[in-house]
Order: structure tokens, then sequence, then C-alpha cells
């Protein structure tokens, strides 16, 4: 029996220890979600330990309007969208006209440029290359994903490329993380804090939650078990009354984070109100481009008509990012909602929920 998996015993041993006290823990990141679903983490644990997932996909939270007001700019002439594949296939507002629910999949069907790159550097080299065209980038992700966005804009700043601009739905994980806690209706005992994301804000950012608000938070890889040890640490604040910030995951994050990467970003953004898909607007969890960086704001270099978004009909993601359901509640799951016909956004990212669900999981979570 190798040393891990002895630890990952004796971690399960801990936690089957007090069934008397149910609990609650909500792992945050999308990455730890598929992580769990692919290793039947939820399986492993006591009955008493309930593992939750929340609003840590970005293509997930990123609400409907931001699909619909891409579809919009892909109508554009000369306008070539350029995003990550992840995004291609979200619904946006299903119109009572429409026969399928659109998205920039069918928009590229049907002859408007949309293209997928891997990352936003693809796309300033592509309006590099394409001078003629507009080329828009779709910008969705958290703190380890602005930063590079970021210095993309810098570099269209500094290398004069007038062509190409950003539509942004940038996010902040901290804000988001204390609206949920707070909300009360899940009675959560704890986070399972986001490996990566830590890394760039630093375990510090999770102070308030611990302190303030009394809520344990724990910091853990994706290992099954780096995860184990963050529940256990997670169990063992609960029990003894003792919420704090436990970094389960020194090697890649350190304390104060990636000051550099944060410089980069609050360079070419600023805090602003974000719209999360399932949650509302959370004060202070979105990004806008600060005024020196405007000219590359896609929403303000194109001005189109969107009308109000409409969230596809049946699907409950937004209860799902919330952690008030597990996906195979929601009606349509498995059923009219698969992963190659999708109606929410948590079926198709890589890292949703419901697709976790549908890819991974065995039996009962
Ligand atoms: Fe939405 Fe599909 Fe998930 Fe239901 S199963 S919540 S329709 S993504």
């Amino acid at each position: 029996m190798s040393s891990l998996h002895q630890e990952s015993q004796g971690l399960l041993a801990e936690l089957a220890r007090h069934p008397d006290r149910p609990m609650a823990f909500m792992e945050v990141c999308g990455t730890h979600t598929m992580a769990a679903a692919r290793c039947g983490l939820h399986a492993l644990l006591p009955d008493h330990i309930r593992l939750v997932s929340g609003p840590g996909c970005p293509v997930c939270v990123t609400p409907v309007g931001f699909i619909d007001h891409a579809l919009a700019l892909a109508a554009l002439p000369d306008v070539t969208i350029v995003t990550f594949g992840d995004l291609l296939r979200v619904p946006g507002s299903r119109r009572s006209d429409d026969k399928a629910p659109p998205s920039l999949q069918h928009a590229r069907a049907t002859g408007a440029d949309v293209r997928i790159v891997y990352s936003s550097s693809d796309a300033l080299k592509i309006a590099s290359d394409e001078p003629q065209r507009q080329i828009v980038f779709l910008g969705v992700g958290f703190e380890t994903t602005v930063p590079t966005i970021a210095a993309t804009a810098k570099r269209a700043q500094a290398g004069a490329i007038p062509n190409f601009s950003i539509l942004g739905a940038h996010k902040t994980i901290p804000e988001a993380m204390l609206v949920l806690a707070t909300m009360g209706e899940l009675g959560l005992n704890g986070f399972l804090c986001p490996g990566h994301v830590s890394a760039i804000i630093g375990p510090e950012a999770y102070e308030p939650l611990a302190s303030e608000h009394g809520i344990p938070c724990a910091i853990a890889g994706f290992e099954p078990v780096e995860m184990l040890r963050g529940i256990a640490s997670l169990h063992n604040q609960v029990l003894t009354e003792s919420p704090a910030v436990d970094n389960n995951y020194p090697a890649v994050v350190r304390p104060g984070g990636n000051a550099k990467a944060r410089q980069v970003m609050t360079d070419v953004f600023e805090p602003c109100d974000g719209a999360w898909r399932g949650v509302g607007v959370i004060p202070h969890s979105g990004l806008q481009f600060r005024d020196e960086f405007r000219e590359y704001d896609a929403a303000h270099r194109f001005d189109v008509e969107l009308p109000p978004p409409v969230e596809p009909a049946g699907c409950r993601c937004g209860d799902v990012l919330r952690g008030l359901i597990q996906p195979q509640e929601c009606e349509l799951f498995g059923k009219a909602c698969r992963p190659e016909s999708p109606h929410g956004a948590c079926m198709v990212s890589s890292e949703g929920s419901c697709a976790a669900r549908f890819h991974f999981a065995q039996g009962d979570w």
C-alpha cells in the first residue's frame, strides 16, 4: 500500500468520526468539481459529509446576456469572434421564433466568422495578421486567467493594434464566496478554496471569511489525497470551532500570492459589479477596463442593441451553481440536456457540475 493511499485511508477514517455532526463543504473551483467527480470522491466520503459544487466554473457563471452580446457582435460585418472552445456551445437566449437555442457554434455554421484559440495571445496575432477585420476576443475567467488577458490588452496598446478588442465577463472569486457564505440557505460549514486562483490572490484574500464570518477555509490541490487533506482540515476546524484559512497547497500557493500578476490585472482593469448566472449581481466581483484601456473594450467600441436576456426554459444552472441542488435533480438532466445537446452552460463546460456528473458520477452524490 503506497503512503498516499495510507494517508487517504487515514483521512477518511478521521472524517468518519462524529457521524452525528453533518457538515456541508463547498468546492468553489470547477477544476475541483471535475477532479472530485473523476476520482469518485463523493462516494468515498462518509454520509454525514456533503461536498457541494459552487460557482467556480467561469463559463458556467457567465450570464446568458454575454452570449447574446457575443452573438450580436458576430453578426456585424467585418467582425471575427475569437474564443476559447467551451463558450462555443453555450446557448444564448432562445426567442419564441428560434427552432434551437442560438449559440456561437450555430452562428459559425450559418456564416459568422467565429474561431477557437487557446490563448488571448493567439487572438492578438490574428488581429495583427488581419488588420482589415475587427477581432473580438471573448474574455471570460477568474483571477487565474485575467492577468494574461490584461497583458494581452497591454501588448495591443504597446503594439498599436487598433482592430483588437475584448468582450469581457471577468470575475473575482472571494466576493462570490462571501455572498454564498452569508446567504444562509445552504447551511455551509466551510469552503474548499480554489488552488489556482489562490496562487494569484494569496491565502490572505479569504481571511475576512474566516475572521469576520467564522467560515472555515482550506486551500487544496487537485489530487484525491490533496482534496481529502483540505476536507479534513475543514472538518477539524468545525469540530474545534476554530475557523481559519489553512493552506494545504503550499508548493503552489504562497503567502501574498502572485503580486506581479495582480499588478498587471490592476493596470488594465478595475473592480465593478459583476453579474453571475444564478447568483445575480455581486458588488465589486466584476472587472471593467480602466479609462486608459477603454478603447480595447468591445462593449464600448461596438454599439449593438441587446434585447433582455432569456434564461433557457427549465434549466436550473442557477440552483446548481449556488449548491442548492445536485445536477441530477434538474428535470432536464440526461434527457433534454446532455453534453451533445446542452440546455445550460453547466452541461457544456469541461468544468461544469452537470457535465462532471454526467461523465463521471456513479450512484448518489
Ligand atoms: Fe441546466 Fe442542463 Fe444542468 Fe439542468 S442539467 S441545470 S438544464 S445545464
